[in-house]
């Protein structure tokens, strides 16, 4: 999904100084963003006074919606550099699009990875014919200095690898929890796992106490580490922890979201992830006056055009350690 809000703000994200190194249990409410004519979604990243989990930079809930007799989702081609984007459903599905060629249909618990590297451009829409309920989440993550130019590339799995325990079952999204790996590749060590509970469960995970963690509510009614959290919101949770409690009265979906603190500081602003003000700018006119960013094909509609940048420039700001 895209970054549609017309107000797209500028900001500065990453680097240690935003990182909680002990254990904290920071209730992060969501923003209600309106995605063109038909959807809402509450967003959790960015977040006032947190930006980032790990690399973990911009995550949208949305949903259960009916869609109905509706068009449902409706993102028209829009550009994306510098991240790499994570489509998830628990219901309905989405029917990506890319400058590559791509043209796949996203399923619950299936894994949309696109990689943008320096530049892509995709749409997202339902298919004409879908399911009623649409419910998911959008995420993205930055890439590293290192990487963040690498060719554009779009990975779909549809049968990612599962650890369980009584009461729980956990879908590998993208790097590794309690031994066991996702497909999807990875830039910086990272955690993204969907974690179904039963009710009445009550469970332990494991976690590396140099990550960072976070935890989505996407429905049911679940206690992380003794705080219910409700579909829709999202605990940070810091680093230091070798485990996380969780229990559920009902069934209940939650997200775990978990890496390495990001160390390199990032603007982003629109779809766009860079390391100066103006690298975003260069971005914008290669999206709006040039090629830079390919064409998508077969999508009924215009493409998205860029929001004005805002009037004031943003000052890059080095790393912090
Ligand atoms: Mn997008």
């Amino acid at each position: 999904m895209s970054n549609l809000d017309r107000q797209a703000e500028l900001s500065v994200c990453g680097g240690r100084g935003f990182v909680v190194a002990e254990p904290v249990r920071e209730l992060l409410t969501p923003r209600r963003v309106r995605l063109g004519e038909s959807t809402e979604v509450r967003r959790l990243l960015p977040n006032l006074g947190r930006r980032m989990v790990g690399a973990w930079a911009f995550v949208d809930h949305y949903g259960p919606d009916d869609i109905a007799g509706e068009p449902g989702m409706q993102v028209p081609p829009h550009p994306h550099m510098g991240l790499q984007t994570v489509s998830w459903l628990h219901e309905g599905e989405v029917l990506h699009r890319d400058s590559l060629g791509s043209l796949r249909t996203i399923r619950p618990r299936e894994l949309g990875l696109m990689t943008s590297g320096r530049a892509i451009s995709h749409s997202e829409e339902s298919p004409r014919s879908h399911a009623r309920f649409l419910h998911g989440a959008q995420l993205w993550v930055a890439l590293p200095d290192a990487h963040r130019h690498v060719e554009p590339h779009f990975q779909h799995h549809t049968d990612l690898p599962t650890v369980s325990a009584p009461g729980l079952t956990a879908t590998l999204i993208l790097g590794e929890l309690d031994g066991t790996t996702s497909p999807g590749t990875t830039y910086t060590p990272i955690t993204g796992a969907d974690i179904a509970l039963t009710a009445g469960a009550e469970a332990r995970l494991p976690l590396d106490p140099d990550f960072e963690y976070a935890v989505l509510s996407m429905s049911g009614q679940a206690e992380v580490d003794g705080v219910p959290v409700l579909p829709g919101s999202m605990l940070y949770l810091g680093c230091g922890r070798t485990g996380l409690p969780l229990r559920a009265d009902t069934d209940a979906g939650l997200m775990l979201l978990g890496g390495e603190p990001f160390e390199e500081e990032i603007v982003m602003w629109w779809n766009f992830v860079g390391r100066s003000h103006e690298e975003i700018e260069e971005a914008r006119q290669g999206w709006m006056e040039t090629s830079r960013f390919g064409e998508v094909r077969g999508y009924d509609g215009d493409r998205l055009p860029a929001p004005e940048l805002p009037p004031v420039a943003l000052k890059p700001r080095g790393r912090v350690r």
